[in-house]
């Protein structure tokens, strides 16, 4: 690749930034400085700004534990973001797949790769997300078999032009549901619940598409192995 892209994708300089940084003589390659944004660079050679030895990373694939307080923006904001959970070199370049709100705990995935990011959030893909719902009201009998199928028909939430994807709800017990959507809109699981009258307390992500939750602590994360990462076709 070109020397000035290695240098954006390695540094947090932009590529103009990187093209002034060369300009000044402050990059070299194998031990020669080099002043050529367009000079071919790869793997098999040396590259520092200053003294700084510079290593690409290829894309990433993460799973986290979201603990409550953590927010899923980009965005510096009021809480700390998932990202700054993830000790990786440039975890900055690091996205959420989707977003939980910042009192939603349970999984998020992480990744540098648009594109995958783009076949786990696609509704088109039909990659469920399963939640575990603590509710404020018991939700049985009649009012739980009107909420199945109203989920399972759809509803249309205030401020929405369609109604929600098909979903899946099904009782742990008479406050605790588990509920499975295609799709992901604004408090999406909180506006469903609010719609049949009753209200959200605790909500827990457990599951996407194929992966589960394993026994990460909140907080914790690890790599998605490439079995995993290629589950999402
Ligand atoms: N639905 C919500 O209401 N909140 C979340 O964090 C995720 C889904």
């Amino acid at each position: 690749m070109r020397l000035d892209r290695f240098l954006s994708e390695t540094t947090d300089l932009t590529r103009s930034l990187a093209k002034k940084a060369l300009h000044r003589g402050e990059v070299s390659v194998n031990g020669e400085v080099t002043k050529q944004p367009a000079l071919q660079v790869g793997e098999q050679d040396r590259v520092c700004w200053g003294e700084e030895p510079l290593v690409l990373v290829g894309l990433r694939y993460i799973m986290l534990n979201k603990p409550a307080g953590v927010e899923c923006s980009a965005r510096r904001g009021l809480y700390p973001r998932a990202i700054e959970l993830i000790d990786l070199p440039r975890s900055e370049r690091l996205q959420t797949v989707g977003r939980l709100d910042v009192d939603t705990t349970g999984m998020v995935l992480l990744t540098d790769d648009g594109q995958w990011s783009h076949r786990v959030t696609s509704p088109r893909k039909r990659c469920g997300k399963v939640y575990r719902v603590t509710l404020a009201d018991p939700l049985e009998g009649e009012a739980l078999e009107s909420a199945v199928a109203g989920f399972a028909e759809g509803v249309l939430l205030d401020g929405e032009e369609k109604p929600t994807r098909p979903a899946e709800l099904s009782m742990l017990g008479p406050f605790d549901a588990e509920l499975t959507l295609y799709e992901g809109k604004y408090h999406q699981v909180k506006r469903m619940f609010g719609a049949i009258g009753n209200r959200v307390e605790a909500l827990h992500r457990v599951a996407i598409g194929p992966l589960s939750l394993d026994a990460l602590a909140p907080g914790e994360w690890r790599e998605l192995s490439d079995e995993e990462v290629a589950a999402f076709t």
